[in-house]
């Protein structure tokens, strides 16, 4: 088994401490990463609170470098730079692993932290950590263009908003909204803009408009200024809905124009009511989308590398991640806090 030092949660709602765990010693098909970096999600704090595995090591949005490779390993030698995301298997047999769309197999793709490994049946452990293990195919080339710390977030919040975009059409000549100026918005944001779409960012923070520009949107429209909202009316072929609190989707189905599509990513925990009109009229679409396959997220970090897309973020040493998770919960960060898990080795 191979010594690995982390962060737990060793029950539900319980703050982080220090723990040291073991992981596997690779099979065949394994690469042991050690961890660089890595982003704090807001999943993790739900994960934290309502998961049912304890010890919960969070952490799925970290980079790295390979130490060691199994046997059968063709994809990554030692020394490689790599970047982890929220999925580390899948069944690989079912239509979506076969359309390298691992995130919907239809078995359930095995999750970073806090579910059980398909390879030996134990818990998977996240990144808060000094050493992560997995098989190849789910480990991906960080191009050397990318900052790691800044890159570690786009492996949720960078695919979760890449992969939908892509899906709809993001391009030059069409509108696109974004909804939600947090740590995934704010990719949203400047993945739109590089994908040659007129961006408008919605934010219903007034001094976030000129920051917003400055990432890349080309118009900000205040959402609680009821008029302004009016005035969008028919404006957008897609609007990107990053919020993670309950909210009304009237005004941004209103915002679409004909055959446009309203796209949520994030989870608020309440149903969802609209019209049936909202949809109807106009042939509008409401749809969802999440995380990636291992087709497209490694297309998203070569897309990033091209366009200089990193997130924004602020480094934490391991010690501080209850108060990164704290000011997460708060929305007090611009716009991602991740971790340099360096800081904490001997
Ligand atoms: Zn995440
Ligand atoms: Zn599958």
């Amino acid at each position: 088994m191979r010594n690995v030092s982390g962060w737990a949660a060793h029950q539900r709602g319980g703050p982080l401490e220090p723990w040291n765990f073991t992981r596997r010693d690779l099979l065949a098909d394994d690469v042991a990463v050690r961890v660089a970096y890595c982003g704090v999600c807001f999943t993790d704090i739900s994960a934290i609170r309502h998961g049912s595995q304890f010890p919960l090591v969070p952490g799925h949005e970290l980079t790295g470098e390979i130490t060691a490779v199994g046997s059968a390993v063709t994809r990554f030698a030692v020394g490689d730079k790599v970047a982890v995301g929220n999925i580390i298997d899948s069944c690989g047999v079912c239509p979506p692993c076969l359309a390298g769309r691992q995130n919907w197999c239809t078995e359930f793709p095995t999750l970073t932290y806090g579910n059980t490994d398909r390879r030996d049946g134990g818990p998977t452990r996240g990144g808060y950590s000094s050493e992560y293990v997995l098989p190849q195919g789910f480990a991906y080339h960080l191009p050397p263009e990318l900052d790691p710390a800044g890159a570690a977030p786009l492996m949720c919040a960078g695919i979760t908003t890449y992969a939908p975009m892509k899906r709809w059409g993001v391009g030059p000549g069409k509108t696109v909204g974004i909804v939600g100026m947090g740590g995934l918005g704010h990719l949203a944001l400047k993945l739109a803009h590089a994908l040659g779409a007129e961006t408008v960012q919605f934010t219903r923070t007034r001094d976030k408009a000129a920051e917003a520009r400055s990432l890349g949107a080309d118009d900000v429209v205040l959402s609680t200024d009821e008029q302004r909202m009016a005035a969008q009316r028919g404006r957008f072929d897609f609007i990107l809905d990053t919020v993670g609190a309950p909210h009304s989707l009237e005004p941004y189905l209103s915002a679409l124009a004909m055959d446009g599509t309203l796209c949520l990513v994030g989870i608020p925990d309440e149903d969802i009511r609209v019209s049936p009109l909202s949809l109807i009229q106009g042939a509008k679409t409401l749809a969802g989308a999440g995380s990636g396959g291992t087709v497209e997220t490694q297309e998203m970090l070569d897309f990033c590398a091209e366009h200089g897309i990193v997130a924004d973020v602020e480094i934490m040493r391991p010690d501080q991640v209850n108060e990164a998770l704290d000011r997460l919960d708060r929305n007090d960060v611009r716009y991602r806090f991740v971790l340099d898990m360096a800081a904490q080795r001997p």
